[in-house]
């Protein structure tokens, strides 16, 4: 299946592991032969019915846990970590971040979280794959290329609002000294704005969040009280004001929403689906 892109920029390239698992990865991110990364598609997984084939949460029922736990391994074997190496998100639109070391290996995958509440995950620790949910909202990989440190947030449009990029940027700065400017960030597959209606309360909250010059840069007018919004554009701007070099921010041009038959997305079928999610780590 061919996927839809926005414009005919190289920033995601489409990998078919030998089991059959497909996924997104980054070009920027490939050339750092220590970084393991990638966006989960529908493609390469067991689950059935609307959650076919690669659902990667435990949470939406009635899929299964032993399904589920089945498309981990093969995520697993397709990015060539452990399956003991993953540690998942908890993820209610938060500007939460968690320091993630060795003692949480497993969490949300074999072991239950002891932890709630979380959006974002950093870690300077080999050995670990940080992993978390999309299915329209955006995912923010950042990798710190002088200290050797990792993160990934969930960023949907209470998490954007909130600035969970910039969240990221200061703990990793406060936790292993990273700096933005020495910053690789990357800006998942999520809605376009294209696909993205929303209406007033949304462009309010944003506008007390946002500098008033870029509202029209995030927003495009539509239908009466209605708005266009880019979620992409927005989470630049929070990453650039953060102090991450321009040139090194390299945006998703794939929409889930444009895709559903290779991504979920929570627009198009609502409830009844699964979940992708983005995986980072050190090797
Ligand atoms: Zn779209």
């Amino acid at each position: 299946m061919k996927i839809v892109k926005k414009n005919d920029r190289h920033i995601l390239t489409l990998k078919r592991a030998k089991n059959g698992v497909e996924y997104l990865s980054f070009d920027a991110l490939e050339k750092y032969s220590n970084i393991v990364q990638g966006f989960s598609t529908r493609t390469g997984g067991v689950s059935t019915g609307p959650y076919a084939t690669m659902n990667l949460s435990f949470s939406r029922e009635p899929d299964n846990r032993e399904g589920v736990l089945e498309n981990y391994k093969r995520m697993a074997q397709a990015l060539g970590v452990e399956l003991e190496s993953f540690v998942l998100s908890y993820q209610e639109h938060s500007n939460n971040v968690k320091v993630v070391s060795a003692e949480d290996r497993g969490k949300g995958v074999l072991f239950e979280r002891d932890y709630r509440n979380i959006d974002g995950l950093i870690t300077n620790e080999r050995g670990i794959t940080l992993g978390a949910f999309f299915a329209d909202c955006i995912p923010l990989y950042f990798y710190d290329r002088v200290n050797n440190v990792i993160g990934l947030a969930h960023s949907g449009w209470r998490g954007t609002v909130k600035r969970i990029g910039a969240n990221m940027t200061d703990l990793m700065n406060r936790h292993f000294g990273s700096k933005a400017k020495d910053m690789v960030a990357c800006i998942g597959p999520g809605i376009c704005a294209d696909c993205y209606q929303v209406s007033m309360d949304v462009y309010e909250e944003f506008s007390k969040s946002f500098d008033k010059k870029y509202m029209s840069d995030i927003f495009r007018e539509d239908e009466k009280d209605h708005f266009r919004l880019s979620l992409w554009r927005a989470n630049e701007i929070v990453l650039e004001e953060a102090g991450v070099h321009r040139e090194n921010i390299f945006t998703s041009n794939i929409c889930t929403a444009c895709n559903k038959e290779i991504l979920y997305s929570h627009r198009v079928m609502g409830e009844k689906r699964g979940n992708m999610a983005a995986f980072m780590a050190l090797k």
